[in-house]
């Protein structure tokens, strides 16, 4: 796989598969991600199930999945713009009262251009009118045909709003993930993608990122798109707060000084000099971009 930074095939080990959920609006995205969290993380929990800072994870058999809680694909399809590959495995939501439905066929143009194995998550199985023997030989037309057709795409039959099917779900993406090879370094060059950021009235600016190579630490010094500074503070998903954070983890840190882009590459450098510098060239190289592109 295409990674975001070179390293040799012998400094590699392995980490957390990252998995986006994507499917038509209404088909079950959000009522999923839910379903998925609540395996694990307790109502109420301290900093637990309202804190939502797009992305989460969950641990199955001793293992850990990274789960991107983005509602709508922003995130995904900046991340595939930028070239930075984001996602290992895409999970398709299709209800299976509705069936494949223009962002459902989107949704698999996108993983297929980036070369993401997909599984299918044939959801509402509940409804009284489910048909997912129907759904499924739609989704054999579009090049999706299910394991048991002989086919080579993982389908779990799956309702997100009464927590069926989601443990089968969790074994499917962890035996996709053992068939992909999902390595990084964790002691190499620490660079990852800004999932999402906004500004707190107290704590300033909230940036989610997640490190895809090296280890991430409190202190570090980091530029994120035309964004950057030190870090000041880090918290993991939960809201507790970690100084180190390795290959797969999301965490949501505080000390950039301005707000980056969903999808902007972040990359630690030397200092805070080199920050300014960075930014300051960046910033520069857009100002004679749009001069250019004014005077043309
Ligand atoms: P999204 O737009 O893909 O994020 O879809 P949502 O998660 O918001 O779900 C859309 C609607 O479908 C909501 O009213 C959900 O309660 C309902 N829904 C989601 N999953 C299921 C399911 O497994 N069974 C049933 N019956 N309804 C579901």
């Amino acid at each position: 796989r295409k990674m975001l930074a070179d390293e040799k095939d012998a400094d590699l080990s392995s980490r957390a598969p990252v998995v986006t959920i994507l499917g038509h609006v209404d088909h079950g995205k959000t009522t999923l991600l839910d379903a998925i969290r609540h395996t694990q993380v307790a109502e109420g929990e301290a900093g637990g199930i309202t804190q939502h800072i797009g992305a989460y994870q969950v641990e199955h058999n001793g293992r850990e999945i990274t789960f991107l809680d983005t509602p709508g694909h922003a995130a995904f399809t900046a991340m595939r713009a930028r070239g930075a590959q984001g996602a290992d495995i895409v999970v398709l939501v299709v209800a299976v009262n509705d069936g494949v439905m223009p962002q459902t066929k989107e949704a698999i143009n996108h993983a297929r251009a980036a070369k993401v194995p997909i599984i299918v998550a044939l959801n509402k199985i509940d409804r009284p009118d489910a048909n997912p023997e129907f759904v499924k030989k739609q989704l054999g037309e579009l090049g999706l045909v299910p394991d048991e057709w002989d086919g080579d795409t993982i389908m779990v039959p799956v309702s997100a709003k009464q927590k069926i099917g989601i443990e089968d779900l969790l074994e499917a993406i962890l035996l996709v993930a053992d068939s992909t090879s999902i390595r990084a370094n964790p002691a190499g060059k620490v660079v990852g993608t800004v999932i999402e950021a906004e500004i707190d009235r107290s704590k300033g600016v909230m940036t989610t990122l997640l490190v895809q190579n090296g280890t991430l630490q409190a202190g570090d010094a980091i530029v994120a798109g035309m964004a950057g500074g030190k870090i000041r503070a880090m918290f993991d998903f939960r809201g507790k707060r970690i100084r180190k954070a390795g290959p797969s983890t999301p965490v949501q840190i505080m000390g950039l000084s301005d707000v980056p882009n969903a999808g902007d590459i972040f990359e630690v450098v030397a200092n805070e000099k080199e920050v300014r510098a960075i930014v300051e060239e960046r910033k520069q190289k857009e100002k004679d971009r749009k001069g250019s592109i004014k005077r043309a």
